[in-house]
């Protein structure tokens, strides 16, 4: 069994289970204010929604930077969830300073000064892995963090890259298992990065659960089609609702 997180009071890992859901990155006021409030309905307790982005291309929207992070926080304190939000340059550490979870992007996964300056933090760190990195280097990257001192760090898959083309990566299920034999540190896993369609999040996300993931993390839009970042594998909040019913069926089934 993993070690348990604690954050904010939202136990993650041994044994509990948590849902992590919220868009691909803060828009608006109200777009990440709407969006908490249905997905906090339907049982997700951590709200994610990025306002720092790594984006592949510098000319698509890199999100709203320190505004994105001042809008989480303002939501965080009127929904009263825990928020998870990406770092991309340690320079930007002293926004984080409110934020409950730091994600380190599966593009920065071996960004090591990165990893080292969260080591010497008392965040809990949601490492992503690399789209073309093993197990092995995940694991590595996570010591750099907790070599430095901090030992709070959750892991997570959201697909590598493989020959296929149909979805935007090709979910690596058995990681999951492969980490609980590996490591103490929980493992969340999310179906939305992995599949890149919407229609493939729901069985990719039963799936996780039944695999045993400590967690799961959904993009969820209120307007999927008009999202500025990755719309297409955006699930709406009745969506979510539908999967978030589901999967703590299959949590039920197994544990
Ligand atoms: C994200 O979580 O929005 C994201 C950019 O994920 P990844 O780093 O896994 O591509
Ligand atoms: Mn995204």
């Amino acid at each position: 069994m993993s070690k348990v997180l604690d954050v904010n009071g939202i136990k993650i890992g041994g044994g509990n289970f948590t849902l992590i859901a919220g868009p691909c990155t803060v828009e608006s006021e109200e777009q990440i204010l709407t969006i908490a409030q249905s997905v906090r309905e339907s049982g997700a307790s951590i709200l994610r929604g990025g306002a720092f982005k790594g984006r592949t291309s510098p000319y698509d929207f890199q999100g709203m930077g320190r505004e994105g992070i001042e809008l989480l926080l303002k939501t965080k304190e009127a929904t009263d969830m825990p928020v998870v939000t990406e770092i991309v340059s340690k320079e930007h550490l002293p926004l984080f300073d409110d934020v409950d979870i730091i994600q380190v992007g599966a593009r920065n996964m071996q960004n090591f000064e990165l990893l080292r300056a969260l080591g010497r933090t008392d965040k809990v760190i949601l490492l992503k892995r690399g789209m073309s990195n093993t197990l092995r280097e995940l694991l590595m990257s996570a010591e750099y963090i907790t070599s430095e001192g901090n030992d709070k760090v959750i892991l997570c898959e959201r697909g590598i890259r493989t020959f296929e083309s149909y979805t935007r990566f090709t979910l690596d299920l058995s990681s999951v298992a492969a980490l609980k034999e590996l490591t103490d540190l929980p493992v969340v896993v999310d179906p939305s990065h992995a599949a890149g369609r919407a229609s493939l999040v729901e069985p990719m996300a039963l799936a996780a659960a039944a695999a045993g993931a400590d967690g799961i993390m959904i993009e969820v839009h209120n307007d999927p089609k008009n999202a500025l970042c990755d719309g297409a594998q955006a699930l709406t909040p009745d969506q979510f609702d539908e999967v978030a019913r589901k999967i703590m069926k299959i949590r039920e089934a197994i544990v």
